[in-house]
């Protein structure tokens, strides 16, 4: 089965609104490619901005972060329904950046991947492993791991629809990429657990990108990997070069 590619841009804790625009804007001519999905990933307060700025384009907007509960007294969050009504798609979660500083565990995140779905929003999943995972030959049981908790009593048909972000963390932000045998490796090795968990059907559809300094220099021969189905991109999805990404499979 032929997956279509998803190219996204996690622009982190970058972007006023006013910049937002004038980048949105930038990017328009540069990011049209009707075979591939392209998300900006934007923070909560530049959504709105976005969702209006991107109308009538190919692009749609993803947010960063959401939480676990519907509505009520939680000082500061944004809830699944919040997002959908301002017009977002796509939710990045379980980012190692949010596992790291703010602590989010797997239970937690397995809340937020329910939650996403139940509102409508595609989860964009991420898991990953440090450099002394690598290094001490645990990065395929640390990643099924994660998998496993963060998907507990997700059913099959909603993991069609998902998408999973592998971010080897010694990759992110660093310069430093996977190589791209080492990134189809390890989606690959997701993609036969979701076999396991589920079946192949399942894990035929579902959707796995690979995130780590991914520019416009290294996206073609990770792409063109049979695993590999799309990208996450921090830095390099805050420029110009950012086209280049969602054109390099071409
Ligand atoms: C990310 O934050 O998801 C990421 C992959 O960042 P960068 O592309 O900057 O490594």
């Amino acid at each position: 089965m032929a997956r279509r590619k998803i190219i996204a841009g996690n622009w982190k804790m970058n972007m006023t609104p006013s910049q937002a625009l004038a980048l949105v804007e930038e990017l328009k001519p540069l990011v049209v490619n009707p075979d591939v999905d392209v998300v900006y990933c934007v923070p909560a307060i530049d959504i709105v901005p976005v969702v209006n700025a991107v109308k009538g384009t190919n692009v749609e907007v993803g947010a960063e972060n959401m939480y676990i509960e519907d509505k009520g007294a939680y000082t500061g969050e944004i809830s699944a329904p919040m997002l959908v009504d301002a017009g977002v798609k796509y939710v990045i979660i379980g980012h190692s950046e949010r596992r790291d500083y703010f602590k989010e565990d797997d239970a937690f995140l397995n809340a937020k991947v329910k939650k996403a779905i139940a509102a409508g929003l595609t989860p964009i999943l991420c898991c990953g492993e440090s450099l002394e995972q690598r290094e001490t030959g645990v990065t395929m049981d640390w990643i099924r791991l994660q998998i496993k908790s963060d998907l507990a009593g997700v059913s099959a048909d909603d993991v069609k629809n998902l998408v999973i972000a592998y971010e080897p963390i010694w990759a992110i932000g660093t310069g430093k990429t996977a190589t791209a045998d080492q990134a189809q490796e390890v989606c690959k090795g997701i993609r036969d657990l979701i076999a396991e968990i589920y079946d192949e059907a399942t894990a035929d559809a579902v959707r796995i990108q690979y995130g780590g300094s991914m520019n416009a220099g290294n996206a073609a021969e990770l792409l063109a990997k049979p695993d590999i189905d799309g990208g996450l991109i921090g830095g390099a999805s805050l420029k110009a070069d950012f086209g280049k990404v969602v054109n390099a499979g071409k």
